[in-house]
């Protein structure tokens, strides 16, 4: 087998995001490059969120699917620069949004918006903008929970960075 930098982009798609299993970790767009070395490969990942528990298990399972297709590999967290939502491909944030969770808006819309009270987060279930922050952390430390003023459903959105 030839391994190569698409073959290991293509398993890392099926390395589920431990938070939002409905996303890769390709869709969050975390995985920054593969290293080759002579035998020696190296997963490049930037962390979501500095802290964040989830990081661990992602690196765990990045090597059991490599590992499952006959190839080791190291894992090498880096911090600068950091992620950030925009990093996330358009797919991701559709993903996101069939699961039910407000993808994060950009975060050049999200700074200017640090001016006013709240953000502009839209429904995923009924796309409406009358949209509430009830809890800074919902399910996760890494999403708010907010309430729908239209269909009055809770839901979680990704925080931004
Ligand atoms: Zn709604």
């Amino acid at each position: 087998m030839d391994i190569n930098k698409d073959l290991i982009f293509n398993l890392l798609e099926q390395v589920p995001d431990p938070e939002v299993p409905a996303l890769s970790i390709m869709d969050l767009g975390i995985v920054r490059d593969v290293e080759f070395n002579h035998e020696l490969i190296t997963i490049v990942i930037t962390p979501t969120y500095t802290g964040c528990p989830a990081m661990d298990m992602i690196a765990v399972n990045i090597k059991a699917v490599l590992q499952e297709n006959g190839i080791e590999a190291k894992i090498k967290s880096v911090l600068s620069p950091a992620w950030t939502t925009d990093w996330m491909t358009e797919n991701g944030k559709k993903k996101l949004k069939e699961f039910g969770i407000a993808p994060p808006v950009s975060s050049t819309v999200d700074k200017l918006s640090l001016l006013e009270e709240e953000k502009l987060v839209c429904c995923p279930i009924c796309d409406s903008n009358d949209t509430k922050m009830i809890s800074q952390f919902g399910s996760t430390a890494c999403k708010s929970l907010y309430k729908c003023n239209d269909c009055l459903e809770a839901f979680d959105y990704f925080k931004c960075h």
